[in-house]
């Protein structure tokens, strides 16, 4: 069986046999774009080249590409977890040509390296392909299907919408039809029950996406015209997780060997196992998933903090927290004792996890310790809240209560929204956004009086629970009274 090593690496090197060079992955953290907080697909750093406004150094290129979908267009978030095939932070690996090759190397290398290569068997695969657009005036992308039937019976290939089958970078600019890879890793008896092409794009935890070729051959102009694109471009991803999991045997990425340590760990250090307990099963996945995403991302520089990108680094934290506080009965900081055991099985592919070492695990250890400190308050709080709104028949919480939550406990607005969807409930978002801008307003009252960058808020005796970033330059230090 491949590891997970060796498969990254397998990738690389087939790649590297077609004349593509090996790139470093881009960071994780987007310092320089306004429009992206963090990397969410291999191509995002070579969208100049791809939009023409630089010139590729290399015209093939091939890498694996850590990617955080937590926020804007791609946000899974939801899924971790709960399902066993969306993290927050994954590897795609990737391979591109810049006005080089085109569809019918794209596939066939793909179809070569899945099946030749790997030895993954083809009466499991399936490929989408897009199924055309009237309003927008384009056919089927026969081109696709005729190279894919070379390879796959006219069964595994599967027509697919828009939505699923067409690329754009945005409003204006390169788009294409894509084809995804599908693969159905149902035990036989399952397969038996459904056909397996009924199950493409269906979410189904055994039928999944594995791949997606992009072929960008349009412009979109400004007035929503499609116009052919001089030099076309490959674009592909494919989960590295997933591969994994395909290539193990593995029912779920978390079996695989790009997780098993981590959830070994998580099962040492709470005394519980893996495989028991539903609750406690999504309470380690997200946890192995979680400390992975805030681990490169300190690696990257980019700290938990209160605004922006360090906001919804810390949101993924106080989240993994509270899932160790309440489901593994973790009172005391111990995430930060994961990081030894991420950094054996990830730090040679990606060395800044070992030279930030030290740094990951104390900054952890801090943020875990701060957050625990109100957490319990916190929960006490929300619990309250909930039997309250319940004994009299109400199925939300007032955005008061949320916000109360948020300012005095730290408790990220997601974080409340998950703990009341366990319970069957929701919140006044109306309220909260009123009581949110009340504090804002505020905030800049007191800002203003002060010619300072930091504004102490002092009243009696009290105890710091943290700062707001209003803008980038002013920040307010809070603190909460003691007695
Ligand atoms: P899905 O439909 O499963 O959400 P996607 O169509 O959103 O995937 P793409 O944007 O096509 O994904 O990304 C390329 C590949 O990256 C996918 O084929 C899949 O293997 C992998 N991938 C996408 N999102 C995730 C995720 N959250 N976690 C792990 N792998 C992912
Ligand atoms: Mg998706
Ligand atoms: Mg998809
Ligand atoms: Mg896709």
């Amino acid at each position: 069986m491949l590891t997970a090593k060796q498969i990254r690496e397998s990738y690389k090197e087939f790649f590297r046999g077609k004349g593509h060079q090996i790139v470093p992955s881009a960071p994780m953290v987007v310092k320089d774009d306004p429009t992206l907080m963090f990397t969410n697909a291999g191509m995002n750093q070579f969208k100049d080249i791809i939009l023409g406004n630089v010139a590729p150094k290399y015209r093939r290129v091939a890498d694996s590409q850590k990617c955080l979908r937590v926020s804007g267009k791609h946000n899974d978030l939801e899924e971790v977890g709960m399902d066993t095939y969306h993290h927050t932070m994954f590897e795609m690996l990737g391979n591109w040509s810049f006005g080089d090759y085109f569809k019918k190397e794209a596939i066939d290398w793909a179809w070569e390296y899945l099946v030749d290569v790997l030895k993954l068997d083809p009466a499991n695969l399936y490929a989408t392909v897009f199924e055309g657009s009237e309003a927008e005036g384009l056919g089927r992308d026969d081109e696709a299907a005729s190279i894919w039937e070379r390879h796959l019976p006219q069964g595994h290939i599967i027509n697919g919408n828009k939505h699923d089958n067409f690329w754009e970078m945005g409003d204006t600019g390169p788009c294409g039809p894509c084809s995804e890879i599908h693969i159905d890793l149902r035990s036989e008896e399952e397969k038996a029950k459904i056909p397996g092409r009924e199950l493409v794009n269906h979410d189904h935890p055994q039928v999944i996406e594995i791949w997606n070729l992009v072929f960008m051959q349009y412009n979109r102009k400004a007035d929503g015209s499609l116009e052919p694109l001089p030099a076309k471009v490959i674009d592909t991803g494919m989960g590295f997780e997933r591969l994994c999991m395909a290539l193990q045997g593995k029912q779920s990425n978390y079996d695989t060997d790009v997780f098993t340590p981590l959830i070994g760990k998580i099962a040492e250090l709470s005394g519980l196992s893996y495989g028991k307990d539903a609750k406690v099963d999504i309470a380690m996945r997200v946890i192995a998933d979680h400390v992975r995403t805030i681990s490169f991302s300190i690696a990257d520089a980019q700290l938990p903090g209160n605004a922006k990108a360090g906001y919804v680094i810390r949101r993924i934290l106080r989240r993994a927290v509270r899932y160790a506080y309440t489901f593994l009965e973790q009172k005391q900081a111990f995430m930060y004792k994961l990081v030894d055991t991420l950094i054996e099985s990830m730090g040679d592919a990606y060395p800044e996890l070992e030279q930030q070492r030290e740094l990951i695990m104390r900054v952890i250890k801090e943020e875990e310790d701060a957050f625990l400190r109100t957490l319990e308050n916190g929960i006490r709080m929300l619990d309250s809240a909930i039997d309250e709104a319940k004994k009299s028949g109400r199925s939300e919480i007032s955005g008061k209560e949320a916000f109360v939550l948020y300012d005095t406990y730290g408790f990220p607005l997601d974080l409340t929204e998950l703990i009341l969807k366990e319970n069957g409930m929701t919140l006044d978002h109306a309220e909260f956004d009123a009581e949110m801008a009340q504090q804002k307003a505020r905030a800049r009252n007191a800002a203003s009086v002060e010619t300072d960058d930091w504004t102490v808020v002092n009243e009696g005796e009290q105890e710091f629970v943290g700062y707001d970033t209003l803008t980038v330059d002013a920040k307010i230090l809070r603190y909460r009274k003691v007695k």
